[in-house]
C-alpha cells in the first residue's frame, strides 16, 4: 500500500471506521501512520507489588498462585478472581463480567498486569487488569496509547496502525538526506515504526526527536514561506536620537522597563538591518508609550510611522493617546479606519502620501492596498495575536523594509515566540507603572448575580464605572454571523442590567454597531456620561478608562484565562481598588479550577502557562487566530533546542531554494502544504 492509499483499504478499517478516522483528519495510510501515540504503557520496568502505591496506574510482574471460579454477584454481574505474588507481596486480581483475561492465566506462570493499584500494602488489589505474557512483552515492551475520538478507542487505532505498518510501503524520506547523519536521526520509516512500536526507550527517544524535528522544520518552512521577509538591508536607516526631550515632555516619568525597551528599539532602528522586535508586557504595563518613543525617533529622522490596532475603538483610542504624547513636538497623527466616509478618507490618504501625517493609526485599513506612504520607516502592530501571520507580512511589504514592532500583552513562551516570529527579538516590560493595586477577583455563580448588582450600584454611588462583558452565544447556521451575539447582548441589557439597575445610565456596545456609533458609546463612557457599559468582547483589548473599577464577565467559562486576564486588565488603571467578577454556572471541576486560578494570580505569564498546559496552544490565544497549525508531537513549552535546530535548517534550505521548487524538495513542499491545509491565515 502506498502512503496515499485511502485508509479504508487497511485491513480492519472499512468504510465505517474510515468515516470515524476522517473526523480525526486521517484519510490515507500515510495519515494513519503519522497519527502518533499520545503516550505509552511501559512494560519493560514493572513495579514490585509493595511499591505500587494505591490509586496509581502501574504494571506489575507477578506469578499466579491461585485462581477462583466465576462468582455471580447480586445484580447479575459475574466476578472472577486470581491471586498473584512477587518477592514483595501479593496482589488480588478481579475481573468483572469477563473471564477472557483470567482464562489466559496458568498457575505458577509469571505475567504482567496493568491497571490501577488499590488497597492497603497488605492487601494490594487491581480491578480489570490487562494481562500480557512475557513473550508478548518481549516482542512489544511499550504499548502505544493513541489520542482517541468518539467511536474510535485507542486499542482500535492501535490495531489499524499495526495492520497498516505490516502492509504499507516504507514511507519516503522528506528531509534532505544530509540531515540524518548531521543530527544523528533515524530515517522517517524507522522513526515511524519506532514511534508506534518502540523496541527500547532509546529507540523511542530517537524516533520522537526525529519526528518533532520534522514537525517543527515543516512548520517553520511553512511560516517562512508565508512571511515576506522583505529586504535584508534596512529601508529606513536612522541616526540615533536621544529620547530625553521626549521623556521630559511627559506628565509622569517612564518606568525603568519602558526606558530599557525604548532604548532597545532605538538601537535597532539605528542598525543596518530592519528591526523585527516583539514588545511583550502585561496589560497596563504601558506599551503605547514605548511605541510613541519609537514614533518620535522615526519622525526625528524624517520617517512616517504606522500603528495597526485590532479594533476601530482601539485605533481611535491610540490615535488620541499618541496625539497627546506627540503633539508637543509638532507631530501630526492621522486616524484611518474602514468606516470613514469616502471624501474624508481621500483627504487622509492624500495627507499620508504627501507626508503631512507623521503617524497613521488604523485597523486593517492601514495595510489595504490603497494606502501609499510618502516615507514609512516604523510600523507597529498592537496586540499581535489578533492578526494573522499574513497581515504582518503585508505590513512589512508597505515600503522597502520598515522597522517592525509587534506589541503583545499575552506573554508568549519562548518556543512559541520563536515559532511565530522566527528571528524576532524580544523586549519585555516587566514593571508596571507605580501605584497599581492587584485587581480583586472573584468567581461566583449566577445565584449571586443580584448581590453583585447591589455591589455595582454601590460602586456607581461612589462615582465609579462598570464594565459588563456579555455572553457570546454560539452562532447558529441559519443566522448571519453576529446576529445571535447581538440578541444575547441586547436581551441582557434589557432583561438583566436595566432591570437590576433601573436608575443608572447603561450603554451598549457590540460588533454590529457602526464605527461611528461605537466611537460615540465609547466616548460617552470615557466622559463619564455612562455608569455601565454592557458589551461583547469588542472591549477585550487595550481600552483605557481609568475611572472604571469593576469588570463583570458573564459566562466566564467560555474564555481562555489569558483572555479573561486581558479583560480584567481594563480596570484598576486609576490607581484605586478594582474588582473583577467572573460569573459562571458551569459545574465542571476543570472549569472551576481554572477560574479559581485566575482569582489568585495576577501574573500574566503564569496565567498563560496554565492556559497552555491545560487547554493547548489553540485556546492559549483566546481564539483560533494565532494561525498555527496543530502540532502532534512537539511540546510548545519544551523542545526549544530541537526548534532552534529546525529553524536554522529551514533558514538554510530556503536560502538555497526559496520557493521549495527543486524536485528533491517536492515531498517536503507537499508536506508543508498538508500541514497548513487546515489552517486559515487571516
Ligand atoms: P498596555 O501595555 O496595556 O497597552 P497602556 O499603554 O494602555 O498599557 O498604558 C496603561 C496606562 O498607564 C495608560 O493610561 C498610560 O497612560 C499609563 N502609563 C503608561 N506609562 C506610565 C508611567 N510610566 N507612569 C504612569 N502611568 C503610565
Ligand atoms: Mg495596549
Amino acid at each position: 500500500m502506498k502512503p496515499d492509499t485511502p485508509i479504508q483499504y487497511v485491513k480492519g478499517v472499512g468504510p465505517k471506521l474510515a468515516e470515524r478516522f476522517a473526523r480525526l483528519g486521517i484519510a490515507t495510510v500515510g495519515d494513519l501512520l503519522c497519527h502518533y501515540p499520545r503516550r505509552y504503557i511501559d512494560y519493560s520496568q514493572p513495579s514490585p507489588i509493595a511499591e505500587a502505591s494505591s490509586g496509581t496506574d502501574v504494571v506489575i510482574k507477578a506469578e499466579v498462585c491461585a485462581k477462583k471460579g466465576a462468582v455471580r454477584l447480586p445484580g447479575g454481574r459475574t466476578m472472577v478472581q486470581a491471586t498473584a505474588a512477587d518477592d514483595t507481596g501479593t496482589l488480588t486480581l478481579t475481573w468483572f463480567n469477563t473471564h477472557f483475561m483470567a482464562d489466559k492465566l496458568l498457575l505458577g506462570e509469571e505475567y504482567y498486569f496493568e491497571g490501577r493499584a488499590k488497597g492497603a500494602l497488605s492487601r494490594r488489589e487491581m480491578a480489570n487488569p490487562i494481562v500480557r505474557t512475557r513473550a508478548e512483552v518481549e516482542r512489544k515492551p511499550f504499548v502505544a496509547v493513541y489520542p482517541q475520538t468518539e467511536g474510535l478507542a485507542s486499542g482500535q487505532i492501535a490495531r489499524c496502525v499495526e495492520n497498516a505498518l505490516a502492509a504499507a510501503d516504507p514511507l519516503p524520506e522528506p528531509l534532505p538526506p544530509d540531515y540524518l547523519p548531521r543530527f544523528r536521526m533515524p530515517d522517517k520509516w524507522t522513526a515511524v515504526k519506532n514511534i508506534h512500536h518502540p523496541s527500547s526507550p532509546q529507540a523511542l527517544a530517537a524516533a520522537r526527536r526525529r519526528l518533532v524535528f520534522e514537525e517543527l522544520f515543516t512548520l517553520q518552512i511553512g511560516l517562512s514561506l508565508l512571511k515576506s521577509r522583505g529586504a535584508v538591508k534596512s529601508g529606513a536607516p536612522m541616526k540615533p536620537t536621544g529620547l530625553t526631550p521626549f521623556w521630559d515632555s511627559l506628565p509622569f516619568s517612564p518606568t525603568g522597563a519602558q526606558r530599557r525597551a525604548a532604548a532597545e528599539i532605538c538601537a535597532d532602528m539605528a542598525a543596518k538591518r530592519p528591526m523585527n522586535r516583539l514588545l511583550q508586557g502585561d496589560v497596563g504595563s504601558g506599551k503605547t508609550l514605548v511605541a510613541a518613543a519609537g514614533v518620535y525617533m522615526a519622525a526625528k529622522n524624517g520617517y512616517q510611522s504606522a500603528l495597526m490596532a485590532p479594533t476601530e475603538i482601539l485605533a481611535a483610542q491610540h490615535a488620541a493617546t499618541l496625539q497627546t504624547f506627540l503633539e508637543p513636538f509638532g507631530l501630526r497623527v492621522a486616524l484611518l479606519t474602514g468606516g470613514m466616509k469616502a471624501a474624508q478618507k481621500r483627504t487622509t490618504l492624500a495627507a499620508i502620501a504627501a507626508h503631512e501625517a507623521d503617524l497613521v493609526v488604523g485597523t486593517h485599513a492601514v495595510i489595504s492596498s490603497g494606502v501609499e506612504f510618502a516615507k514609512l520607516g516604523f510600523a507597529v502592530v498592537d496586540e499581535q495575536h489578533r492578526f494573522g501571520v499574513r497581515q504582518r507580512g503585508l505590513l512589512a511589504d508597505k515600503s522597502i523594509a520598515p522597522h517592525v514592532l509587534v506589541m503583545s500583552a499575552t506573554p508568549i513562551p519562548r518556543t512559541l515566540g520563536l515559532l511565530m516570529y522566527g528571528d524576532l527579538d524580544i523586549s519585555i516590560l516587566d514593571e508596571l507603572p507605580p501605584g497599581r493595586l492587584p485587581v480583586k477577583t472573584y468567581a461566583v455563580t449566577g445565584k449571586k448575580r443580584r448581590d453583585m448588582y447591589h455591589f455595582l450600584d454601590d460602586q456607581i454611588d461612589k462615582g465609579h464605572q462598570v464594565y459588563i462583558v456579555c455572553p457570546r452565544v454560539e452562532e447558529s447556521d441559519t443566522e448571519a454571523p453576529g446576529a445571535a451575539d447581538l440578541q444575547a447582548v441586547t436581551s441582557y441589557l434589557t432583561d438583566v442590567a436595566q432591570a437590576l439597575l433601573p436608575h443608572r445610565r447603561i450603554g451598549l456596545m457590540h460588533g454590529k454597531l457602526k464605527p461611528k456609533e461605537k466611537a460615540a458609546v465609547m466616548d460617552a463612557f470615557k466622559q463619564g456620561e455612562l455608569d455601565v457599559l454592557v458589551s461583547t468582547t469588542v472591549i477585550e483589548v487595550g481600552v483605557d478608562v481609568p475611572n472604571a473599577t469593576v469588570m463583570v464577565i458573564e459566562n466566564a467559562e467560555r474564555y481562555g484565562l489569558s483572555a479573561l486576564h486581558q479583560l480584567r486588565g481594563r480596570v484598576g488603571r486609576g490607581g484605586g481598588e478594582a474588582y473583577c467578577i467572573l460569573i459562571s454556572d458551569h459545574t465542571g471541576e476543570a472549569v472551576r479550577d481554572r477560574l479559581r486560578f485566575l482569582c489568585h494570580t495576577q501574573d500574566g505569564f503564569e496565567i498563560a502557562k496554565y492556559d497552555l498546559e491545560t487547554r493547548g496552544p489553540g485556546d492559549f490565544f483566546g481564539d483560533r487566530q494565532h494561525g498555527l497549525p496543530t502540532l502532534q508531537l512537539a511540546d510548545l513549552m519544551g523542545d526549544t533546542r530541537t526548534l532552534e535546530a529546525a529553524q536554522k535548517c529551514a533558514h538554510e534550505l530556503l536560502e538555497e531554494d526559496p520557493k521549495l521548487s527543486a524536485p528533491e524538495h517536492s515531498l517536503l513542499a507537499a508536506q508543508v502544504s498538508h500541514l497548513f491545509e487546515r489552517t486559515t491565515f487571516n
